[in-house]
């Protein structure tokens, strides 16, 4: 007998709805290939209703005194905080994300997240401009309007709560669209927070890129885009958003480069290495370390140790709290990353130091499992070493001298993340300065934080959205008013 399948709706103007044409999309558990739940799949007449009621709803919403938006966030996250393992838990289940190592943490600083823009909702703050005793100008930060939100299903969550916090604190609206493969995690967070919130003020649909997502994304009433996925994907919403001028925070994808010099502790940096790499996400992170620049003088020795502490990851059920690291999301991923690997297998200027394809029987055999794997190649001119794979296969470059690895490191048309790992704090700040990425981490390899400005440089993207910064640039706009106040009275007698 199959798993129970549960019907899951979407969120309308606070309504729990099927979509209109009655059609589902069934939601597969990577970790057995078994579908165990359905949401709606919503198309643009589905998107249209949505759009209409975030409209009616940012009419009361921005009127709402600030503070008081700020303190429904807070209600949220305590809410949140509360259900937070119920609901790692479905994340693991729709992901194949490791409950330990992944979902948990993801669920944490989603409580974060909401606490984090709960407090700030004082500082939507304006400017005055000193134009003299008799001019009183001045500026007001305004919330844009209805935001058409896009996420990817990586950490759906967070990557959904980064987008929901700000744009509600700063007085917008918002029509989110879930990713196709896992809506599941983050309707139940858009659940919590209609508890607090005006119907309308979020709705939440499901559906596919090309039926729900482009609709929305080219809906005339929506007034701001913010969409994280892949560069591909950014480009469309680019397009749409050129339409109608509409301003739009595009979080892309990463191939972003590790630079190890010599003068590392090597034992504590390999852990530093894996962490950055995100291994136990399966590598499905935009800003994995996944390109490995070695000093040559330490190649061997480090790659023998990250072969061994990678050989103790444990791989298995994501749901397992003995499991280190889960599956790839579907048969689409998963098929992607093992063309890589045979790419490389095959590719005979490439060495494969560990790893290779997955097994093709046992229990890794049963779900989307991939095992972590290296290829040591000389040159950053490969396919591997450039395009994003989204799977735990790491290049491994040697360097030898500061300028040359700076420059490999650069090359790409992405520049999301970087790592710079040196003893050298002067080497590693020049390092840092010199990388053309919008977020580098010297001696750590951690994900983002609360209060960060989080965001790319080229292809990578455009716009910042974990921060104040990033609410006052991405969810609100800045109006003048300018008031002359040297204005005679009618009569002087009346004064
Ligand atoms: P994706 O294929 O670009 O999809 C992202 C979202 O866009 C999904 O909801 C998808 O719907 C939707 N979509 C697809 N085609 C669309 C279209 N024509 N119009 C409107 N929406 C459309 O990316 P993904 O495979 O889900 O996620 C992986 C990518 O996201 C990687 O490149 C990764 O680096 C990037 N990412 C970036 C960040 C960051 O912060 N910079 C964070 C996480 C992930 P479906 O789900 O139905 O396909």
């Amino acid at each position: 007998m199959g798993e129970k399948i549960t019907d899951y709706k979407m969120i309308i103007d606070g309504e729990f709805v099927d979509s209109k044409s009655g059609a589902k999309i069934q939601i597969e558990c990577p970790s057995n290939k078994a579908f165990f739940a359905t949401v709606p799949r919503g198309d643009k007449e589905d998107v249209d209703l949505a759009v209409n009621s975030s409209k009616k709803a940012f009419q009361s919403w921005y009127k709402v005194m600030p503070k008081e938006r700020g303190k429904i966030l807070l209600q949220i996250a305590d809410d949140i905080e509360k259900n937070k393992e119920e609901i790692a838990k479905i994340i693991a289940k729709e992901t194949g994300n490791a409950i330990k190592t992944q979902a948990r943490p993801e669920m944490n600083l989603v409580v974060d997240i909401f606490r984090y823009f709960g407090g700030l909702s004082s500082e939507l703050k304006g400017e005055t401009i000193p134009l003299g005793e008799h001019v009183l100008s001045y500026t007001r930060r305004e919330p844009i309007g209805v935001v058409g939100a896009i996420i990817p299903w990586n950490a759906p969550v967070m990557l959904g709560a980064c987008k929901i916090a700000p744009a509600l604190c700063s007085g917008n609206t918002l029509v989110m669209k879930a990713a196709e493969d896992a809506p599941l995690a983050i309707l139940k967070v858009a659940e919590i927070c209609q508890k607090y919130i005006p119907p309308g003020v979020l709705n939440l649909i499901t559906g596919t890129g090309s039926e729900c997502g482009e609709p929305l994304a080219y809906h005339p009433l929506i007034n701001k885009l913010s969409f994280t996925g892949s560069t591909a994907v950014g480009k469309i919403i680019m397009k749409a958003a050129a339409e109608r001028i509409l301003p739009v925070s595009l979080e892309l994808g990463g191939k972003s480069p590790s630079i190890v010099y010599p003068d590392v502790n090597e034992e504590w940096t390999v852990d530093g290495i894996i962490a950055a790499m995100r291994f136990t996400r399966q590598s499905q992170s935009c800003t994995a370390g996944s390109r490995l620049f070695l000093h040559r003088k330490i190649y061997d020795n480090f790659i023998g140790s990250l072969v061994e502490k990678l050989g103790n990851l444990v791989i298995g059920d994501p749901l397992d709290e003995g499991t280190d690291m889960g599956t790839i999301i579907n048969n689409k991923q998963y098929t992607k990353v093992c063309d890589y690997i045979k790419d490389g297998l095959e590719n005979k200027n490439t060495e494969v130091i560990c790893g290779g394809l997955p097994p093709k029987s046992g229990p890794l055999s049963e779900g989307y499992y991939t095992i972590p794997t290296i290829f040591r190649n000389t040159s950053n001119e490969w396919r591997l070493a450039k395009e994003e794979i989204f799977g735990p296969v790491l290049v491994a470059i040697p360097w030898d001298n500061e300028e040359e690895v700076i420059k490999m490191a650069n090359d790409s048309h992405y520049g999301l993340a970087a790592y710079v790992w040196t003893r050298d704090i002067t080497r590693g700040i020049r390092a840092a300065h010199s990388i053309e990425s919008g977020w580098v981490q010297v001696n750590q390899g951690l994900g983002q934080a609360t209060g960060h400005s989080y965001g790319g440089f080229k292809q990578s993207g455009l716009g910042r959205e974990f921060s104040l910064e990033g609410m006052l640039d991405s969810f609100t706009q800045r109006k003048n008013i300018t008031i002359n106040l040297n204005t005679p009275s009618k009569d002087l007698e009346d004064l």
